[in-house]
């Protein structure tokens, strides 16, 4: 398993239209605001450049995420990867992602991103189901999603690997629907497949709806939601490596694998994080905040900036590493920060089949997934 590589991530903050549910940094705006967005986009990477001259030379992984990168136009996401190149970026990425919606999707987008060194797909397929899709409020189609899977299915004999995304917990949704999500989904063969429980966030639509009674999310169904997917996953070959994340073996992904070993990246675009020499840092969030500070230069001093110190780095290590199959190394722990987790803890959640603990390692076993908040908040400082 590859960690702590340098990761360049792109946040495109389109979306067809606004799913019900999402309370992302995106938005629906019109095509001739995506040319605007990736002049200043380019303008934001220079800026970093400058700033980081040393990044380029180091950086391996590549994340175009959103939003909705596949909706830019082929001309515009030409105007992004040419100016990654001009930069003077390696294009041998030991991995580069691009996100796509299948509304979006097509062969000649695929092939550009190919042009420039992408090597990854990442589809948001979310559900099979026309109802489930509408109920969300998603833009396409069970057979767009069909086509797109079909399309990266094709390309994977020329060495490009994709994973894709499905939800559980939607409104409406029984355990048979998730069921027969998954096994459409594993009969496209995927490398990668992540999974993810709805999240009701405040102030969407779908929020308004449940609350108002209109819908109902049945939370009993949460643990045998993703404890099956997760047994379904094992008998096709893929392998849980983070708690949403499986994948077969040897496709994880490294962009974020790199996240969760506290690895440095840089992030371009409205809100997108950074990690660099131990400060955690971000652009303004809001389209026109991000723009103004774009056309001022990006100045620093308007980063939102947390500066890490030895207990956020402890807190950090615990919470990231518990989300990874591999876990929590103590001996490292022990090294770098002089910090021991209290032994009494340990035991509670080990004598209740949540964790295991494995030479110099612990790791969330069983249901201890289910608990994983709880766990590992007891275990933190
Ligand atoms: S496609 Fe994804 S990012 Fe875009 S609105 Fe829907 S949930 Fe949000």
């Amino acid at each position: 398993m590859v960690s702590r590589v340098n990761g360049l991530y792109i946040h495109i903050p389109f979306c067809s239209k606004v799913c019900d549910y999402c309370d992302f940094s995106v938005l629906s705006a019109p095509e001739r605001m995506h040319g605007e967005f990736v002049d200043l986009l380019i303008k934001e990477l220079n800026c970093l450049m400058k700033r980081y001259p040393g990044f380029r030379s180091d950086c391996e992984t590549l994340y175009i995420g959103g939003g909705t990168p596949s909706l830019l136009s082929e001309s515009l996401l030409l105007k992004i990867f040419s100016e990654i190149k001009n930069l003077g970026f390696s294009l041998s990425w030991k991995e580069a992602t691009m996100e796509l919606n299948p509304e979006s999707c097509s062969k000649e987008k695929l092939n550009l991103a190919r042009n420039f060194g992408v090597n990854r797909f990442s589809l948001g397929v979310q559900t099979f189901s026309k109802n489930l899709l509408n109920l969300v409020g998603r833009r396409h189609t069970p057979e767009m999603a069909r086509q797109a899977l079909s399309l990266l299915r094709e390309m994977q004999s020329d060495g490009i690997q994709y994973s894709a995304d499905l939800m559980f917990m939607l409104p409406n949704q029984t355990l048979e629907n998730f069921i027969s999500d998954l096994e459409s989904l594993v009969g496209y063969s995927p490398d990668h497949i992540s999974f993810y429980g709805l999240q009701v966030s405040p102030n969407t639509l779908l929020e308004s709806r449940i609350r108002r009674g209109k819908l109902i999310v049945d939370e009993t169904l949460y643990a045998p939601m993703y404890n099956t997917g997760v047994s379904l996953l094992k008998e096709n070959g893929y392998e849980r490596y983070e708690v949403s994340n499986f994948s077969k073996p040897g496709k994880e992904s490294v962009h974020n694998l790199n996240y969760w070993c506290r690895g440095e990246y840089l992030g371009i675009g409205p809100g997108a994080h950074s990690y660099f020499e131990k400060v955690r840092f971000n652009a303004p969030t809001r389209y026109g905040n991000w723009k103004k500070w774009v056309l001022a230069g990006c100045p620093e001093s308007l980063y939102e900036k947390d500066v890490l110190n030895r207990e956020s780095e402890i807190l950090e290590e615990i919470w990231l590493s518990l989300r990874l199959s591999k876990g929590l190394d103590l001996e490292h722990l022990k090294k770098k920060y002089d910090y021991d987790l209290v032994e009494e803890k340990m035991d509670y959640w080990v004598k209740k089949n949540y964790l295991q603990k494995k030479g110099n390692r612990i790791s969330l076993i069983g249901n201890g997934w289910l608990m994983m908040d709880q766990v590992v908040s007891d275990l933190s400082p």
